[in-house]
């Protein structure tokens, strides 16, 4: 059975990356919504996929295996979602290393940098513990600063010290984003552009990402997240109809603090090639 608009949920994390739940917390969370078919897509790590997968067993909940890789796009950071694909794949071990070595040099010099704006010397340390073994980024700091009574929320910390512009936004270099398209189809998987238009990018601009994104082997985009615009999701469906790509959905939730999301909850939407489809055949 192909699940509706609603019934699939093929964006979200968990805190092996930037979310607050387990992998099996959320799974657990998501049998109480009208979802059958979920993917996890944690930041640029794999390792919470076999948890997830073993709920979803015990709930009956289809699981996918799915991730969010950063990447890079003419200098632009942009997220591609992978799914379905076979997480053993040999490339997965070397990619997701990398990613590490590259967030945790990246961790040191948001350290530094947010040090130097006096927010005390165990910045790192308190990061570094709400990342653990998984891949550390912004949010994590984002908590930090909140533990430091520096800020009083994750909004206030990505505003006054991590979010564009500011000293904790320190830039790496990402894997190209054909790296990580070949990465995701090389294990059997489809690649996905995730939320198009929350990159400050004209739509002409994505035209030509997406282009890029398709002769490099992606299989489509995401048009239904929170906060797309009803005119947004129409022009993305439109791109999506000429282009003869695949549509995905997903919620991109965190936290079950988020008051602008929730498990499964995304705008509806009415187009054609809807990636659960491909996912059920
Ligand atoms: P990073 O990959 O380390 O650069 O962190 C990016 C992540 O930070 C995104 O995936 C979001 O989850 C989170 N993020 C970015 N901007 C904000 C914001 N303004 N408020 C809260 N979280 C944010
Ligand atoms: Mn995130
Ligand atoms: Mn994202
Ligand atoms: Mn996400």
């Amino acid at each position: 059975m192909i699940p509706a608009i609603g019934q699939f949920d093929l964006h979200m994390h968990s805190n092996i990356s930037d979310g607050t739940l387990s992998p099996t917390e959320l799974v657990q969370r998501m049998a109480s919504t009208p979802v059958t078919m979920m993917a996890l897509t944690d930041h640029d790590t794999l390792e919470g996929l076999a948890e997830a997968r073993a709920e979803a067993e015990r709930q009956n909940i289809t699981f996918i295996n799915g991730v969010e890789l950063t990447c890079d796009w003419r200098g632009r950071v942009i997220h591609v979602v992978g799914l379905n694909f076979d997480d053993q794949a040999d490339a997965f071990s070397d990619y997701m290393s990398h990613l590490h070595e590259l967030r945790f040099n990246r961790a040191k010099k948001i350290a530094e940098r947010l040090e130097k704006r006096g927010v005390g010397r165990d910045i790192f340390d308190i990061a570094q513990r709400y990342a653990g073994d998984g891949q550390i980024g912004r949010p994590h700091f984002a908590k930090a600063l909140i533990e430091l009574e520096k800020v009083e929320s994750m909004q206030q910390a990505f505003d006054r010290y991590l979010g564009q512009g500011c000293p904790g936004d320190v830039k790496a270099k990402w894997p190209e984003i054909a790296q990580g398209i070949a990465l995701i189809k090389d294990a059997g998987g489809v690649a996905i552009l995730a939320h198009p238009t929350k990159y400050n990018m004209t739509f002409t601009k994505l035209r030509e990402l997406m282009a890029d994104m398709l002769s490099a082997g992606a299989d489509g985009l995401e048009v239904s997240y929170p906060g797309v615009t009803p005119g947004h999701q129409h022009e993305l469906i439109k791109l999506a109809k000429r282009a003869e790509c695949w549509v995905s959905a997903g919620s991109d939730f965190h936290s079950p603090d988020q008051r602008w999301t929730a498990l499964g909850r995304y705008p509806s939407f009415d187009a054609e090639r809807i990636i659960v489809e491909r996912l059920t055949a």
